[in-house]
């Protein structure tokens, strides 16, 4: 078999598993070279995605929350449940199968659309040649028409809480636990401190987080963030902002010191996660002849359309700028999939969507308040609280709101922010407006079933105009 392709990708996450997939429909003869071993020795296709991020973090999120609401909010419904076990190996195992499922099913997708898999590491060694070390050691050269590279983007680690795997951990182990840690530390309340801590603190770990900043999740919506930060903490997640952790010694525990601006501290817990964000996968990329120019944190410089500055390489995903999303990495691969094959493929980078997956749900996209204030766009603000709608009442599950932001002149919709039930299925209807150049009063026209949690989104859309119904205005 010839070792030459018109498109060589290098990772196998989703914005570059999705790049080769587009690139193969599009009739490219295409090579995917990707490094990553499942916990059972099998190499595995779909990135930290599908085998140690979005999926097995959100399939331990449902594993938990199915256990809250059984020993939590059934007895409100007139249900009584007597003797409800948890057995965290069977919830771990049921993560692996889904984990399993969906990498044999990118697997079949390369089957079917003709692409190749080489399992190594990829190095770019020439203009557009790349060598593959196996797991034997063995290199092998290939030479691509054009390379896409993404090799996608791993934990950050603190000297002050060096990982032993054992007892300080990073998110890969935080999804394998099969304990529950009685106490429970996380270094970083971001978006995945907040995810794991809500898995681990729903089964009846103790969970504090220790975070740097004076602010809870600071891009975020003010407004959100304060509805979600009484939520957290009703559900017993101690959120300790402003902290600077100096150091952690390991023994039968993890003692950790660290400094807020009342002085020096000290906690004690039985397993660290240490969640302080991910760093671009770029360190053994390339070999010394290749110029491939980089910012100053690692990550991949590239123009609009991601191309880089060697011609015919272009890079997409966690190793260049932008938010560290699945579905933004995979809108990319479509678009450098397109441009390859000479058609115009673009990303729209003001309408990407983001989820955090804890109770109550977080969604946003577009901008804030803050941004409008500081770029002097004048805006009109309406909200609805899902307390006011009949379906989050007859679901128990009313705590939270729905805000968007129009502009004052024109009415288009500039933002929306969500955190309440479903905030993650609901925020696609703001994207699809705000991709569309749609408006606040395009949204309050359009008809919603009723009762739907939707009907929030609606109302929030008429409130823009103080014409909400089920509210003062
Ligand atoms: P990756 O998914 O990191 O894939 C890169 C692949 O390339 C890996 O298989 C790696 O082994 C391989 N590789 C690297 N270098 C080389 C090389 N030189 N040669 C060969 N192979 C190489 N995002 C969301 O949108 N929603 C979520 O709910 C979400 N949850 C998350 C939860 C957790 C716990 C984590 C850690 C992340 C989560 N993310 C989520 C972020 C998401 O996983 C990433 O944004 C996404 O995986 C990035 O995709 P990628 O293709 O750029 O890289
Ligand atoms: P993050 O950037 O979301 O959060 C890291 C947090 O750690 C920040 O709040 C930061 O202020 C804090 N921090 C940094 N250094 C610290 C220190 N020394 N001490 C205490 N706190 C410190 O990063 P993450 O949670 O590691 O997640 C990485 C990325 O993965 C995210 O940015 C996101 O793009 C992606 N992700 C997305 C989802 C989702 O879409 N639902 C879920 C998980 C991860």
């Amino acid at each position: 078999m010839s070792n030459d392709y018109d498109v060589i990708v290098i990772g196998a996450g989703p914005a570059g598993y999705v790049a080769a997939i587009r690139c193969a429909q599009l009739g490219l003869q295409t090579a995917v070279v990707d490094d990553f071993v499942f916990k059972d020795g099998e190499p595995a296709l779909g990135g930290t995605c599908l085998n140690v991020g979005c999926i097995p973090s959100k399939a331990l999120l449902d594993s938990s929350e199915q256990y809250h609401k059984v020993t939590e909010h059934l007895a409100a419904h007139g249900i009584t449940a007597r003797g409800v076990e948890l057995d965290v190996e069977q919830m771990i195992a049921r993560k692996d199968k889904v984990v399993k499922e969906l990498t044999a099913g990118v697997r079949q997708l390369f089957k079917v659309n003709k692409i190749e898999w080489i399992h190594g590491h990829g190095r770019l060694v020439g203009a557009r040649d790349i060598e593959v070390t196996s797991a034997d050691g063995e290199p092998e050269r290939y030479r691509a028409g054009s390379v896409v590279l993404a090799p996608g983007s791993r934990s950050i680690e603190l000297s002050a809480a060096p990982l032993d795997g054992d007892r300080i951990i990073n998110s890969d182990a935080a999804l394998d636990m099969t304990a529950v840690p009685p106490r429970l530390g996380i270094i970083g309340a971001g978006v995945i401190g907040l995810e794991m801590g809500s898995v681990w603190s729903r089964i009846g770990s103790e969970v504090v987080l220790l975070e740097a900043q004076d602010e809870l999740l600071g891009p975020v919506d003010r407004q959100l963030v304060r509805t979600a930060q009484k939520a957290f903490k009703e559900q017993g997640l101690d959120i300790r902002l402003g902290c600077r952790v100096t150091g952690t010694e390991v023994g039968q525990a993890v003692s950790i010191r660290y400094e807020d601006k009342k002085g020096a501290h000290q906690l004690v817990v039985d397993t660290l996660i240490v969640a302080v964000g991910r760093r671009p996968n770029t360190d053994d990329l390339c070999s010394g002849e290749v110029d491939l120019l980089l910012d100053e944190r690692g990550f991949i410089n590239v123009d609009e359309h991601c191309r880089t500055n060697l011609p015919d390489v272009y890079a997409v995903g966690d190793v260049v700028r932008g938010p560290m999303l699945a579905h933004k990495g995979q809108e990319e691969g479509v678009m450098v999939a397109e441009r390859i094959a000479g058609k115009a493929g673009h990303v729209n980078y003001e309408t990407i969507p983001w989820v955090i997956y804890t109770d109550p749900e977080i969604a946003w996209v577009g901008r804030t308040e803050a941004q409008l204030k500081a770029a002097g766009v004048p805006y009109n603000v309406g909200t609805f609280p899902f307390a006011a709608t009949g379906r989050a009442r007859a679901m128990d599950h009313s705590t939270g709101l729905v805000k968007l932001l129009a502009h004052a002149e024109t009415d288009r919709l500039l933002g929306a922010h969500i955190v309440g039930p479903q905030a993650s299925e609901l925020i696609a209807e703001a994207v699809v407006t705000m991709e569309f150049a749609g408006s606040a009063e395009d949204l309050a026209r359009t008809i919603h079933a009723h009762p739907t949690l939707s009907e929030a989104v609606r109302e929030a859309a008429l409130a823009v105009s103080k014409r909400a119904l089920h509210k003062a205005n």
